[in-house]
């Protein structure tokens, strides 16, 4: 068992929270805080216990290869709106600070600065050219201002870089406090359920675009699950394997062996779609139909899955005692193609006593758009985090350098 917050003494105490503050903005503008309004605990905790509360996060991608891409992404994902933000939930009592860097001699006196219970959000980690290369030189500037690190960003905590890796293999070398925060904590112990003394049935579900992101994943859940339901785009490069024609849906042709031999492997506990809804267009269709043939025309493609294999996964989830899903059934940002995704959600949500699991990114998005958030016994803050997790048995690195309790 890992050390947690509340294993920690805090008290005046420089703690540098790595927290999840990948938010989507569109000009200045956030579209969805749930990841910042993820990390109040934690940070309300830390402020309440009187330490010095230093966060930093990444904020999308920083090209640092092309200087001009590098300017461009650093005004588009520039921190301050974020530090507006965090402001404004944490409420006026609590004094938040911001610094536009990273790193440097600003940070080192807005750091010595704080008083217990002050918040400092630090400029966005991937400014810094080292943060994802896990540079010595960066961990090491931050690492000499803190006495304790919590790591709170589970969405990061599949990547080894500096602010998730660098700092607290620092100060464990250091002899300093490393712990979990409250909702790596939630998220650990929900994913853990999923990986081993897995309560049975257990139903995995994975959907969306593309086969090769998933490779491993698919492996890992044969082994574990007794149904694993395969829909959404990647399902048709399961129907290519099997022989039949797919039209010009999604095809990823270099993992069709693969898909054979899941095919094979898989046998008695595979479920893949036996209709689907086609489209002559992608963007603008002039036919949309139900269809249940072997084939799919040739100048059709498949976009959501059809009314029998709604039905069809809905009975393969019933009775279910834990369940996993990635990947929506079907292009469900378009309603014409978002009935499987709902179906989905209605056959989870009606389950009883089951520990159901959303391993976020996209089907995350779809549970919140179609008003299933609440239930769910979780819903993940990191898609590709969760995804490794299952894939590497519990393990992410940035969950694996914190301290253990009794260590
Ligand atoms: P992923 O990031 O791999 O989970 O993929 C999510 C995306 O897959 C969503 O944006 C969906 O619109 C898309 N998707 C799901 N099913 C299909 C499909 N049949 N054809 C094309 N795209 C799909």
């Amino acid at each position: 068992m890992k050390k947690t917050i509340r294993d920690i003494a805090v008290a005046n105490k420089v703690v540098f929270v790595r927290v999840d503050f990948n938010v989507p903005i569109k000009e200045g503008i956030i579209k969805d805080d749930n990841r910042i309004v993820q990390a109040l605990p934690t940070i309300r905790y830390l402020v309440n216990a009187k330490a010095k509360v230093v966060l930093l996060s990444h904020l999308g991608k920083v090209d640092h290869k092309n200087p001009e891409n590098t300017e461009n992404d650093k005004k588009k994902n520039n921190m301050a709106p974020v530090a507006i933000a965090l402001k404004k939930l944490l409420g006026e009592k609590i004094n938040v600070a911001f610094t536009p860097v990273a790193v440097g001699s600003e940070v080192n006196s807005a750091v010595s600065l704080l008083k217990g219970g002050d918040v400092l959000l630090l400029q966005n980690t991937r400014f810094e050219k080292g943060e994802e290369k896990n540079d010595l030189t960066l961990a090491k500037a931050w690492a000499d201002l803190a006495d304790a690190f919590v790591m709170d960003a589970f969405g990061s905590a599949h990547r080894a870089h500096a602010s998730t890796y660098g700092i607290p293999s620092l100060l464990k070398e250091r002899g300093k406090d490393t712990a979990l925060g409250f909702l790596v904590e939630k998220e650990v112990l929900a994913l853990s359920k999923c990986v081993s003394n897995v309560e049975r049935p257990y139903v995995a579900i994975l959907g969306g675009a593309k086969v090769s992101d998933k490779i491993k994943v698919i492996e890992v859940l044969l082994d574990k699950v007794d149904v694993l339901i395969i829909g959404g785009g990647m399902s048709y490069t399961f129907a290519k394997a099997q022989g039949f024609k797919i039209g010009t849906s999604l095809l990823d042709e270099a993992q069709i062996d693969f898909a054979k031999n899941c095919l094979e492997k898989g046998k008695g506990k595979l479920l893949l779609p036996i209709d689907r809804i086609i489209a002559n267009d992608f963007s603008n269709p002039s036919q949309v139909r139900e269809d249940s043939a072997a084939d799919i025309p040739d100048d059709f493609m498949g976009l959501d899955i059809g009314p029998k294999t709604r039905t069809l996964f809905a009975n393969a989830l019933k009775g279910a005692k834990t369940v996993f899903w990635n990947g929506p059934m079907g292009v469900f940002e378009d309603s014409r193609y978002d009935k499987g995704t709902i179906a989905i959600c209605e056959a989870i949500a009606n389950l009883k006593g089951a520990f159901t699991v959303i391993g976020g990114g996209d089907s995350a998005a779809a549970t919140a758009q179609f008003g299933f958030y609440d239930k769910f016994s979780h819903v993940s803050t990191g898609g590709g985090a969760s995804l490794e997790m299952i894939e590497n048995e519990g393990h992410l690195p940035g969950i694996d350098v914190i301290e253990e309790k009794n260590a």
